[in-house]
């Protein structure tokens, strides 16, 4: 018992505390609360799997709320696109699917209450002065000439708003709370401001919008959220949240909030990765290099690995920054049992075995997953002209080369020992065509010879290989910690996070494979077909090498 509670995070200690005094009749009701804006990023999954994993555990419910209150910015695109990633990690909200634009009218009637009550007050002066007035977190603000105006006036005012009587900018409304409070946000905070400009599903209907601060609490109220999780920048309104739902006299959804999720070599903004998309960095929000959800289902993580990432960074009250080789274990780990192994050459040269029959070819048997017997066998074509790595050969190679080299033996993978008996270079000076003898009697599985080399090489027929383009993606920020720069991120960009290996081969079997098919090119790392691949072209994105050679290169 006890060990299983000090396994709890914060956020699960309050939630079975709440259960056991029965608060709420002991209901746990949370949401997820995006605002269509922009694609979904690995923070948004963090708080994904928070508020869907919290519901499923303590047998409640998950809200997906679209907090479209602003309707500058957003799009059906992106509320199609957020729909998509979270029933892709997994989660599913069922019927409640709502959106902060559906209350409006009751938002509204909240708003005239308060003014009825005397808690809210039409404001005329300009943004400017409003801003100024509102002071230093060391000096209380003044207030508006207009902080007494009467009731009835504010009232009239403010239909005359949603009218559209007036012009963008004009006129305000304001909550009247304190204009000395220590905490900024209870300054009389503006809550209906005039925005003419059509709504992605109240088109003209409305030409006054609530700002977030007056429609987040009120709407988790509406649904009957119990536990409101966001992340820490919020804890700052917390004091306004309770205010409105306080004087308000609806139910009492209560704020906590947890650490945002940083990534190291990477940026988690939507405003920031927009950019990113739209001054051309990255071939769009789905490019494989970018840390949003539908980036890196392209880039070929599984909702499975993104999940156990989650389980591993835990929930924190202090924002840290996580290691993105975290990550790359989660996939890594996840792949390992899942991903059939194949045979690829990213930048081929041909080796020719000099005393292999003219014209035969034979079949090969290879295992498809020695982590899953079930994923069976293939069978691979083997003849005369093969490809290797480029790079698994060397003309001088130092001793501890463990690959081809004039005069030395390698296994070729679920074939034959060779021997390199010879390279021919062309006028540049580049290897060309590199020779090598086999010996029968070592055929993988039936070598007799007892013979031991050190080194197996990957390789590909020439004939029956297939040419592929493979994308090789590396970190799209030099920098870890992008939190800390003091000039602008863009400098921080890796400009070499994208290699096109354009002259690859691949073994037969993965010209079968359809888009999003994941595999294990031995050897080299996890990859997958790319969505955008057709028999025109078969192009593939490198999920994630075998192991970690960024610490290498440049620990
Ligand atoms: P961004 O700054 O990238 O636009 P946001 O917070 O404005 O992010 P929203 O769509 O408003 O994006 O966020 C939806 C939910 O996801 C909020 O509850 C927010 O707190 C949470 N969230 C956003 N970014 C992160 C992050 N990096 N880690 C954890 N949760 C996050
Ligand atoms: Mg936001």
């Amino acid at each position: 018992m006890s060990t299983e509670k000090e396994s709890l995070n914060f956020i699960e200690q309050m939630i079975e505390k709440d259960i056991a005094e029965g608060k709420n009749e002991s209901r746990v009701h949370t949401r997820f609360p995006p605002e269509p804006n922009g694609y979904l990023h690995i923070g948004h999954a963090k708080s994904i799997c928070l508020n869907f994993g919290i519901a499923e555990k303590y047998k409640g419910l998950c809200n997906l709320r679209f907090d479209d209150t602003n309707p500058e910015k957003e799009e059906t695109e992106y509320v199609d696109s957020i729909k998509e990633d979270i029933k892709w990690l997994g989660f599913d909200w069922g019927d409640r699917e709502y959106y902060a634009s559906d209350y409006f009218d009751q938002l509204y009637d909240f708003a005239v209450k308060l003014i009825k009550d005397g808690k809210a007050y039409i404001d005329d002066q300009s943004a400017e002065v409003i801003s100024e007035q509102r002071g230093t977190p060391s000096q209380p603000g003044k207030a508006s000439p207009h902080r007494e105006r009467p009731v009835e006036e504010s009232l009239s005012i403010f239909e005359d708003m949603k009218a559209g009587k007036y012009d963008e900018g004009t006129v305000v409304l304001r909550a009247k709370i304190d204009m000395s409070s220590p905490i900024m946000q209870m300054r009389d905070p503006v809550i209906y401001r005039i925005k003419k400009m059509a709504h992605h599903r109240t088109g003209d209907k409305w030409c006054i919008y609530p700002t977030y601060d007056f429609a987040h609490g009120q709407s988790d109220s509406i649904e009957g959220i119990t536990h409101s999780l966001c992340t820490l920048e919020f804890a700052a309104h917390r004091p306004l949240y309770n205010w409105f739902i306080g004087n308000l006299g609806i139910f009492p959804s209560e704020q906590t909030e947890f650490a945002r999720l940083n990534l190291g070599y990477t940026i988690v903004s939507k405003r920031k990765l927009r950019e990113l998309v739209e001054e051309g960095h990255v071939d769009g929000w789905d490019d494989p290099r970018m840390p949003t959800i539908s980036g890196i289902r392209r880039r070929g993580y599984t909702p499975e690995s993104i999940r156990s990432f989650a389980d591993k960074i835990g929930v924190a009250k202090r924002n840290g920054i996580s290691d993105v080789a975290l990550l790359e274990f989660s996939v890594r780990e996840d792949l390992n049992k899942k991903a059939n192994r194949v045979l690829g050459v990213l930048d081929p040269v041909k080796l020719i075995i000099t005393n292999y029959p003219d014209g035969q070819t034979e079949l090969l048997d290879a295992i498809n997953n020695p982590e899953d017997e079930s994923a069976g066998k293939r069978q691979i074509p083997f003849s005369k002209e093969i490809y290797i790595e480029r790079d698994d050969f060397m003309e001088e190679p130092p001793n501890k080369f463990f690959r081809l080299g004039p005069d030395r033996e390698v296994r070729l993978k679920y074939a034959y020992i060779v021997k390199c008996t010879g390279f021919k270079k062309n006028h540049a000076g580049a290897i060309e065509e590199i020779y090598a003898e086999y010996d029968p009697a070592t055929k993988s599985g039936q070598d007799t010879t007892g013979k031991k080399v050190k080194g197996t090489l990957g390789w590909v027929d020439a004939q029956a290989g297939i040419p592929a383009e493979v994308r090789l993606y590396d970190r799209l920020f030099k920098t870890e910690n992008l939190n800390n720069i003091e000039d602008d991120y863009r400098n921080h960009l890796n400009p070499d996070s994208l290699t096109i290996m354009d002259q690859a081969i691949v073994e037969p079997s993965v010209g079968n494979m359809t888009p999003g098919t994941q595999f294990q090119f031995e050897r080299m790392g996890y990859f997958i077909i790319d969505k955008k691949s057709d028999s025109s072209k078969l192009t593939i994105n490198r999920t994630v090498t075998l192991r970690d050679n960024w610490a290498k290169q440049n620990g």
